[in-house]
Formats: structure tokens, sequence, C-alpha cells
């Protein structure tokens, strides 16, 4: 606690610039009292400040990028709510500009992650269905540990075509995780629909 010799208030020590020149290691201004007192000198002297900040700028070149970017990453995450639709508007407005960039952008992306198109589209399908617990699957990973059998016919299924089926139905509060998920042809899933739990429930965590 002190007291700051400009407006009299008592105010927390963290309310005080350092200055390592007083015996307490503070200023004798609080910090707004402080920013006044510095707002007004450099309206009054204004090329005086205006080469002070100037040089400051020419020597802090990295220290002003990095602060820089931390207060903008700041200000983002706690405006976020605020400026969500804006920049959600500036991005389909730059989709609109450049669509034939991005439709390049995305014939790449699909074909070089198959599985991740997948993966997206299953886990908001499982959202949609309010799936307690959705986590986001290796397809791949459960494909080698189902041995690239369905579990329904117990035939071979191609590594292109296998389905994730949900053991315990997404309609029946199924979870969208890899225990409740194995390999079937797309057939026998559309056939087994969401009617009946298989016997062989091996999952149950
Ligand atoms: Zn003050
Ligand atoms: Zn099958």
């Amino acid at each position: 606690m002190k007291i700051c010799i400009k407006c009299q208030l008592p105010k927390e020590n963290d309310q005080f610039y350092p200055n390592r020149g007083h015996r307490d290691g503070l200023q004798s201004y609080c910090k707004p009292c402080d920013n006044a007192k510095t707002k007004l000198w450099q309206e009054t002297n204004h090329d005086k400040a205006n080469a002070i900040q100037a040089r400051y700028r020419r020597t802090h070149l990295e220290e002003i990028r990095v602060r820089g970017r931390r207060a903008s990453s700041v200000w983002h995450h706690t405006n976020r709510e605020k400026i969500l639709p804006k920049m959600r508007q500036r991005a389909k407005l730059y989709r609109k500009q450049h669509i034939e960039v991005m439709r390049a952008k995305n014939r790449l992306y699909r074909i070089s992650h198959p599985d991740k198109r997948r993966d997206g589209h299953e886990i908001r399908r499982a959202r949609i269905k309010n799936s307690p617990i959705v986590e986001k699957v290796d397809r791949q990973a459960i494909y080698e540990r189902d041995n690239g059998k369905c579990h329904l016919c117990k035939r071979r299924v191609s590594r292109r075509t296998f389905t994730l089926d949900h053991l315990i139905p997404l309609s029946r509060n199924g979870n969208h995780v890899s225990q409740n998920l194995a390999v079937a042809h797309r057939s026998c899933n559309e056939q087994r629909g969401a009617g009946y739990i298989p016997a062989q429930l091996r999952l149950l965590p």
C-alpha cells in the first residue's frame, strides 16, 4: 500500500510503475496519474515526444513486434464473442473472392486426407445425435485392430470402402469412441441399422 502524491489516494503497490531510483522502488505517482502526466507532457512537447517515440521504435523493433503480437492475441481472445461474426464475414468474403484458390485447396486437401474428411463427417453426425462422448478416432487403427474384418458378417472388407459401425448405436446414447466402433461393410452396416445390439459387445470400458 502506498499513497499517490498526485491524487492522494492509497493504492496497492502494483498500481505504481517501478522506479529503481526511489527507495521503495516505485514511482510517486500511481499508474493513472503517471499516464496522465506522460500524456500531458507528450501533448505539450509534440516534436520531442515524436522523436523519442521514433527512436524507441527503431531500437526496439523485435520487442515491439513480439509485444504487439501478444497483445493482439490476448485482445482477440478476450473479444472472441464480439468479433466472431465479423471474422466469419471476412472469411466468407475471402472465400468468395478467392473461389478458385479455395477450390484447388479443398481438392488437394480431400485427396491427401481421405480419412480426415470422413472423421469430420462422423464426428458431426455423432454431435448432432447428442452422443455423450465424442472423440476423434483413428479409422486406420480400428481397421488394424479388427484385422480388416466386418464385425457383422466376419468377412474381409477393403481398406478403401469399410465403414465404422457403432456397437451401441448413437441413437441409443452410444459413444463415438474407438471402443464403441467396429469395422463393417457399408451394406452390413446399413442392414443392421440401429435395431439391435450385437452379442459380441467386446467393449464396455
Ligand atoms: Zn494518483
Ligand atoms: Zn459385412
